[in-house]
């Protein structure tokens, strides 16, 4: 049996290399995002393009999305052209870190137009969206979940999250907090031995054979800081997004999150300083900044130095 059509909104950092995994697995694609760059890389693998959420509905049953914010998803989904009105979209599966409260209210619009909303939003990164080994944290309807599988296990490995409209949502912010706050107590911890002397290399080598390893230990600092490329592939803007989503939502619940209110707050120093389009790893920067020392390889200084 030939593969279903595979609609596909958002080819960013994570969404490009996403749709790409599933075009080299044989799924026909229709694509579309503002990005023209982003558009043509997909279209050389075989894609469709077109220029609207709606003709993307209207081609596809099954439609992936991969979106910034909230706000786009809520545009591409019921916008004036909005994949609603395409007329083919049976299932819609958010990619995207939305927040379980944005999941609820777009399931239950979808709804009213057929169409079952699952969310699946993925960790990993952009190198793990290349090589397919994300977490997918999936939840919506089991028997959708079912018939996603093929598919979506394409992208990395599954998690079934459960049956409520969001519940992928909570542990996807849940998940990011943590990182974030990895990445935050990182840069403060490498930021204090190095200002006593210590070689930052040393330091990762050791804390990642000890009990402080953590993802911003084993991954962001020898990639993307210590050699100072500040180029990881999450944006700071994201990465703030996704602490407000988390906080407000544990308020919502009733549930204090005293350190996770100081990341966040970490986050928007970050957004303030260094622009939402810098590369999440710039937290370390502020720390530096603050610190009068320098994290890393270069022999750059910073201003206070
Ligand atoms: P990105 O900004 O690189 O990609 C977003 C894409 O959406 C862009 O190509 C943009 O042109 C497109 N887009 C914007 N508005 C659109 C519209 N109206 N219609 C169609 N396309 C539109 O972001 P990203 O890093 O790929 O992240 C996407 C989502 O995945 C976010 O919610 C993010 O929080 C989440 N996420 C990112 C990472 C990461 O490491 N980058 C990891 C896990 C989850």
């Amino acid at each position: 049996m030939s593969e279903p059509t595979i609609g596909f909104i958002g080819l960013g950092n994570m969404g490009g290399p996403m749709a790409t995994r599933l075009a080299a697995a044989g799924y026909p694609l229709v694509v579309c995002d503002p990005s023209a760059r982003a558009v043509a890389a997909l279209v050389e693998r075989g894609a469709r393009s077109v220029e609207t959420a709606a003709e993307v509905g209207a081609q596809a049953e099954i439609i992936l999305v991969s979106l910034p914010t909230p706000d786009v998803v809520q545009e591409v989904a019921f916008g004036p052209e909005g994949l609603i009105h395409g007329g083919k979209a049976r299932i819609l599966v958010d990619l995207s870190t939305t927040g379980p409260k944005a999941a609820v209210q777009i399931a239950a619009r979808l709804a009213e137009s057929g169409i079952t909303a699952m969310d699946a939003p993925v960790s990993g990164g952009v190198a793990s969206a290349v090589k397919g080994s994300l977490a997918l944290m999936v939840s919506g309807p089991r028997a959708v979940y079912d018939e996603l599988q093929p598919v979506l296990a394409h992208l990395g490995k599954l998690f079934f999250c459960g049956d409520k409209a969001g519940l992928g949502q909570t542990l996807k912010l849940a998940n990011n907090l943590m990182s974030a706050a990895a990445l935050a107590v990182t840069s403060e911890a490498l930021a204090m031995g190095v200002k006593a002397g210590l070689d930052p290399t040393v330091m990762i080598d050791v804390i990642n054979a000890s009990s402080g390893r953590n993802s911003a230990s084993v991954d962001k600092f020898p990639r993307a800081v210590i050699p100072r490329t500040f180029d990881f592939g999450f944006a700071t803007g994201l990465s703030y997004k996704d602490a407000r989503l988390c906080v407000e939502e544990a308020e919502a619940l009733g549930v204090p999150m005293i350190v996770g209110s100081a990341v966040r707050q970490m986050l928007a120093v970050t957004n303030a300083t260094f622009g939402p389009q810098s590369d999440f790893t710039c937290i370390a920067k502020v720390v530096e900044q603050w610190a009068g020392v320098q994290i890393g390889n270069s022999t750059e200084k910073t201003s206070k130095e």
